[in-house]
């Protein structure tokens, strides 16, 4: 069967809308239990031969800050049991913040291959120098791109591939 893509990070960094953009219009959503924050969305995706189903686990985020950080250690453990490979979405404009450090400590002791994409660089130039920081989470290169802009999503998906 085809390799599994999850898609995790914190709330407002972009999922959605890097997944809608590589999703096209084959987007299912599924869900575990109503009313229950696992809700998956799931998307076939198809990149230079490779076809993979790629997973939003955001689903719908919860506001408050306590159920955020459980809603997170949630989703990464959906990646980090289901996934191939793992998205590690962060957000350029925001920085580093304390959630994406414990996310990324969990993603780091699973033995699954990730790849830290720092979203919302749609603008290389401008913001190339505020993407080093995010080298602080010790999960390797980041990866920059502009999922609103489709910029740098051919690199993204490019290492995605190297993976399976
Ligand atoms: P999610 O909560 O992680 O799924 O994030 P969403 O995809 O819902 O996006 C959250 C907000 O960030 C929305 O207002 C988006 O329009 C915005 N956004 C998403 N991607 C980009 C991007 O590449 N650049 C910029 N500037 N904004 C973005
Ligand atoms: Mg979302």
């Amino acid at each position: 069967s085809k390799p599994i893509v999850a898609i995790v990070g914190r709330p407002n960094v972009g999922k959605s809308t890097l997944f809608n953009a590589l999703a096209g219009e084959k987007i299912s959503i599924v869900k575990d239990y109503p009313g229950v924050t696992r809700d998956r969305i799931y998307a076939d995706v198809t990149w230079l031969d490779n076809q993979f189903t790629m997973i939003d686990t955001g689903g719908i985020e919860p506001e408050s800050k306590d159920l955020m950080l459980s809603h997170m250690r949630q989703q990464a453990q959906i990646a980090i049991d289901t996934a191939d490979v793992i998205l590690f979405i962060v957000d350029v404009r925001q920085g580093l913040v304390d959630a994406d450090y414990k996310v990324a400590d969990m993603l780091r002791k699973s033995a699954k291959p990730v790849i830290l994409v720092v979203n919302k660089v749609d603008n290389f130039d401008k913001f190339m120098p505020d993407v080093y920081e995010f080298y602080n989470l010790g999960i390797g290169d980041p990866v920059p791109v502009s999922g609103a802009s489709r910029l740098g999503i051919g690199d993204m998906l490019d290492e995605v591939i190297n993976h399976f």
